[in-house]
């Protein structure tokens, strides 16, 4: 890789991969069965090209504008796009046309809005289908803006996700509180996945850790891991 950028983002990477591989080695994983997804929230699409030409195939963003151009503008290099933000139903049927895979589905509303737009979306086929994770809650019951469904609300929002057409249900996904212990919120993600794949023994995917706790995430199972900062460097201000 020649640029400077290009060779921060292959030396990022490289490092990247080498703590997943620790990681698994520690856990006594395979890390090929761990997929790293690197999460290009706010960083120009010339960054994504370069990272396709790294070999990174599965890329991360959080808002709909921003991922909706980029998916537009990188159509050709054949990324997997995940949707790891926050889903709003009135955008969630727009993102289900140009996203591979939603992490954080959270209600019902939105399982409906996403169906309609895997059915419809312009890359729509009978075959196609939007995989879709649950986003379980990590945090303290009562804290604010706390995102994802509790454990006793997993069961109808999973029947919900595989009875819809167009979607398919693949695991969960959670975000360990900022000030709590990664590795007990993650333990009670591998208790929602596992309570999940009883029912729906294809639901294997955790979706979990992030730049600054994906070792703790991989030991308790992450079969995907959201890298951002680690990998791109610190995000530019919020536009
Ligand atoms: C931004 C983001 C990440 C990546 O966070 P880093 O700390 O930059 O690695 C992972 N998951 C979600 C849901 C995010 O919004």
């Amino acid at each position: 890789m020649t640029g400077e950028r290009g060779e921060q983002l292959e030396a990022n990477l490289a490092a990247c991969r080498r703590r997943i591989v620790e990681a698994a080695a520690r856990a006594g994983r395979d890390a090929e069965q761990i997929t790293l997804i690197v999460v290009t929230k706010y960083f120009p699409a010339s960054d994504l090209r370069l990272l396709a030409e790294l070999g990174v195939r599965d890329v991360g963003e959080n808002k709909h504008q921003e991922a909706q151009a980029k998916a537009a503008e990188l159509a050709e290099l054949g990324l997997r796009w995940h949707f790891i933000g926050q889903l709003q139903s009135n955008k969630a049927a727009a993102v289900a046309s140009y996203a591979d895979v939603v992490h954080a589905v959270d209600r019902a509303k939105v399982v409906d809005r996403l169906a309609r737009g895997a059915n419809q979306g312009a890359q729509s086929s009978p075959e196609r289908r939007l995989e879709a994770l649950v986003q379980v809650s990590l945090d303290p019951p009562g804290t604010q803006g706390r995102a994802g469904v509790d454990l006793g609300d997993l069961p109808a929002l999973a029947e919900a996700i595989t009875s819809a057409h167009g979607l398919r249900l693949r695991g969960v996904m959670g975000v360990a509180p900022l000030d709590g212990d990664p590795a007990a919120a993650f333990a009670q993600l591998g208790v929602a996945a596992e309570q999940l794949r009883a029912v729906y023994p294809d639901a294997t995917w955790i979706s979990a850790g992030m730049s600054a706790d994906l070792e703790q995430a991989v030991a308790a199972g992450a079969t995907h891991v959201r890298v951002g900062a680690a990998v791109l460097g610190p995000r530019p201000a919020k536009r």
